[in-house]
C-alpha cells in the first residue's frame, strides 16, 4: 500500500461528534476520511437545545455561526415549582433540532474531506495502519481510526470492546410540540418546571421554542413498560397535568400539540479493549448521557476538543501506539467533563426520587436558597410579559 493511499484519520460515523471532529482536524491541516451510512442525518429526537458551554465550543471550533439559521435564540430562562418562580437567569441557548444541528455542521464540512456515504462492516486497527472495511468489501486505510458512530452500533463490541451498565434504565427522556388552547404565544421565553411532589417521579419539564413551535422535554423516571408510559404515548395532555397540576398558572390552558417521542436512558461507558492502538472513541459510543444533565453535547464536544488537540502531535512521529492513544482517554477536560456529567446524572436522580428525611430537606433548603439568594428578585408578571413580547414579534 503506498502512502498516498493511507489517510492520516478515518472516522466512522458523521454524527455530531464525527462531522465536527472532521471539521476541526482539517483545519489543523489532517487529511481526513469521514465516512456515514446516512447521507443526510434524518429527524431523530436527541438533544434540541445549545448549552452556553456548549456554543463556546461551538464557537472555539468556529462552527456556531452555521447552526444560527436553524436555531431560536432563548434569552431568558424561567425556572418555576409549584405556582413560585424560583430564579430568572439570561445565558446564551438556543433551541433547535438534532437533525439540524448535525446536517448544519455536515454543511460546513471542506470538500478536501473525502466523504463515504457507506456502512462501516469491520475495523481492524493497528500501530502503523489501521483498516476501515464498508459494505460491499471496499477498504479505507488511515493511521487513526476514530470510531463516532453513536449509541447503537456493533461496532464495538466487534472490536472486542465491552460496554459496563453504570445505570440501565436511568431515565426516560420524551419530547413534543405544546401549545396554548387560546392560540395565543406563551407568556414567557422559556420555561423550566419542577414536580412539586417526589411521586410524579419527575426531574423537570422544559419548555423552549424552536422556530415557530414551543417544544417541551420531559425527564422524568419511569421504565418502559410501565403503565404511565402508555398513558403518556395516549393522553399527554391529562398525564402532564397530573404530573404537574400546577404548570398551567405559568402557561395558560395548554395542549399537547405533536407526536409525543420517546427514548428510555441508559448509563453505560467503554470500560474494557477501547485502548487499542490506531483506535479511539469519540462522542456516545464511549460514554452514554442522561439528558437531565444537559451535558450529552458537552461531554461530545469536549471529546472533540481533547482528541483534536492531541492528533497533530501523534501524527508528528511514526507509529499509532497505545502510548498516544492513552493521552486522549486520559486528558483532563475530557476526564473531568465524563466524569463531571455521570455525577451530575446520579445527583439528578437522586434529587427526584430519594423519600429520605435527609434528601427532603436538602430539596426544601435548596429551592428555598435559590430563591431568597436574590436571582428570583424579578416579579413574574413582568418577566413573563417580557417573554411573551419576545416570542409573539419572533
Ligand atoms: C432523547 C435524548 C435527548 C437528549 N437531550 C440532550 C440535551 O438536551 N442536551 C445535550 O447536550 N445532549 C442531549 N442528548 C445527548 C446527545 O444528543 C448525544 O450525546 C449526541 O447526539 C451524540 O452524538 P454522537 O455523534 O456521539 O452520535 P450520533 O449523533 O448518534 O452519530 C452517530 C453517527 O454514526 C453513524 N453510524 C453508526 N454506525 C455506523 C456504521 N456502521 N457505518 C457508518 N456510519 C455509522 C450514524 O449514521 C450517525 O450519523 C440527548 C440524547 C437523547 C437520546
Amino acid at each position: 500500500m503506498n502512502s498516498t493511499s493511507v489517510w492520516d484519520v478515518a472516522i466512522v460515523g458523521a454524527g455530531l461528534a464525527g462531522a465536527s471532529a472532521a471539521i476541526v482536524l482539517t483545519g489543523k491541516g489532517v487529511r481526513v476520511a469521514l465516512i456515514d451510512s446516512r447521507e443526510t442525518y434524518p429527524a431523530c429526537f436527541k438533544a434540541e437545545k445549545i448549552e452556553p458551554d456548549q456554543a463556546d465550543l461551538f464557537r472555539k471550533f468556529g462552527l456556531l455561526e452555521g447552526l444560527l439559521p436553524s436555531a431560536s435564540r432563548i434569552h431568558e430562562i424561567v425556572s418555576a415549582r409549584s405556582k413560585h418562580v424560583f430564579r430568572v437567569q439570561h445565558y446564551e441557548q438556543y433551541g433547535i433540532f438534532y437533525q439540524d444541528i448535525v446536517n448544519g455542521v455536515r454543511a460546513q464540512i471542506p470538500s478536501s474531506v473525502m466523504w463515504k456515504n457507506a456502512r462501516v462492516q469491520d475495523i481492524l486497527p493497528g500501530s502503523n495502519v489501521s483498516k476501515v472495511t464498508l459494505m460491499g468489501g471496499e477498504t479505507i486505510a488511515a493511521r487513526l481510526v476514530v470510531l463516532a458512530c453513536g449509541a447503537g452500533s456493533n461496532l464495538p463490541a466487534g472490536l472486542g470492546i465491552r460496554k459496563r451498565m453504570i445505570s440501565e434504565r436511568h431515565s426516560f427522556c420524551l419530547g413534543f410540540n405544546i401549545a396554548r388552547k387560546d392560540g395565543k404565544p406563551f407568556p414567557f421565553d422559556a420555561l423550566t418546571y419542577y414536580p412539586d411532589r417526589l411521586s410524579a417521579r419527575v426531574a423537570f419539564l422544559t419548555l423552549f421554542p424552536i422556530r415557530e413551535v414551543m417544544r417541551a422535554n420531559y425527564f422524568v423516571y419511569r421504565t418502559v413498560g410501565e403503565e404511565w408510559v402508555s398513558r403518556f404515548g395516549k393522553h399527554a395532555d391529562e398525564q402532564l397535568m397530573q404530573d404537574l397540576p400546577k404548570l398551567a398558572h405559568f402557561t395558560g390552558p395548554f395542549h399537547v400539540s405533536s407526536r409525543v417521542e420517546m427514548c428510555p436512558i441508559d448509563l453505560y461507558r467503554a470500560d474494557e479493549g477501547h485502548v487499542q492502538p490506531g483506535l479511539v472513541l469519540v462522542g456516545d459510543v464511549f460514554q452514554g448521557p442522561c439528558p437531565t444533565t444537559g451535558m450529552g453535547m458537552s461531554k461530545v464536544l469536549t471529546d472533540v476538543d481533547a482528541l483534536c488537540e492531541c492528533v497533530p502531535r501523534w501524527l508528528s512521529t511514526p507509529g499509532m501506539g497505545i502510548e498516544k492513544i492513552e493521552g486522549y482517554y486520559g486528558h483532563p477536560r475530557k476526564t473531568s467533563c465524563d466524569a463531571r456529567a455521570l455525577r451530575g446524572a446520579a445527583y439528578q436522580r437522586t434529587l427526584s426520587t430519594d423519600p429520605s428525611l435527609r434528601w427532603r430537606i436538602y430539596r426544601e433548603l435548596m429551592y428555598l436558597w435559590t430563591r431568597l439568594s436574590g436571582w428570583a428578585t424579578t416579579p413574574f408578571k413582568r418577566v413573563v410579559g417580557s417573554g411573551a413580547e419576545k416570542r409573539s414579534s419572533m
